[in-house]
């Protein structure tokens, strides 16, 4: 008799142990989404290159009389 009640208490205890073990999972994943949010990622301005066509960032781009560049190759001279 007291094999029974000591084996439902080892099936409880190992029941709670996964349920706990599901929920620790979910927060985890929760908080791994939460900490690293899509707008946290600066988003920069696309310009065109007014040689070539070619997309690149405000920052990487050549500003030239109002056109932006790619490369200092583009740039008219
Ligand atoms: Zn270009």
């Amino acid at each position: 008799m007291w094999r029974l009640i000591f084996l439902g208490i080892i099936i409880y205890l190992l029941i709670a142990a996964f349920k706990r073990g599901m929920l620790t999972k979910k927060q985890d994943d929760l908080n791994v989404k939460k900490g690293a949010p899509a707008s946290e990622k600066k988003i920069e301005t696309m310009v065109k290159c007014a040689a070539c066509d070619v997309h690149l960032p405000r920052s990487e781009a050549y500003l030239v009389n109002g056109d932006f560049y790619c490369s200092k190759l583009h740039i008219p001279k």
